[in-house]
């Protein structure tokens, strides 16, 4: 089994974890952006939100709410950051939600996204594009 994930989940590595459900386990990053910085996973090696099955969807993101709701409880954070990369900056192919813990005056600057404008009319072409998309 070569997915770290995968081999977490099998308990054939450490990990920190703090919540294992039938369909989802969630543990520590080893490399938190803040302390308390949880990963959420589905045991299924998937590799990205695309190709999350729909009856995984709930529990992914109701364990997700659950680790955004403990950090504020447990570790006093105000707020959290959720996100998640797919194929691009995903150093893991295995699907996982970062609950990051957020509390003003912590210093992130919304990692650093640059912005862009949109030309006259593009927003109405983006948005058709996108609205063809999902039918
Ligand atoms: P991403 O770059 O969005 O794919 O995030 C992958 C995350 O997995 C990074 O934040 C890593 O610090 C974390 N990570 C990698 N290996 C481990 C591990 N063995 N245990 C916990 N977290 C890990």
């Amino acid at each position: 089994m070569t997915c770290i994930f995968c081999r977490i989940i099998a308990e054939d590595e450490p990990a920190e974890v703090v919540l294992d459900t039938d369909d989802v386990v969630a543990f520590l990053d080893t490399r938190p952006v803040f302390k308390g910085h949880v990963l959420v996973v589905p045991r299924d090696h998937i590799p990205t939100l695309t190709e999350l099955p729909d009856a995984l969807v709930a529990p992914l993101f109701t364990a997700a709410r659950s680790v955004a709701a403990a950090v504020r409880e447990a570790l006093g954070a105000q707020g959290s950051f959720v996100a998640m990369n797919n194929v691009v900056s995903q150093s893991v192919p295995h699907l996982h939600v970062h609950v990051v813990p957020r509390t003003k005056g912590d210093g992130l600057r919304g990692f650093f996204w640059p912005r862009v404008r949109y030309a006259v009319g593009e927003p109405e072409e983006y948005a058709a594009r996108l609205r063809a998309a999902l039918g």
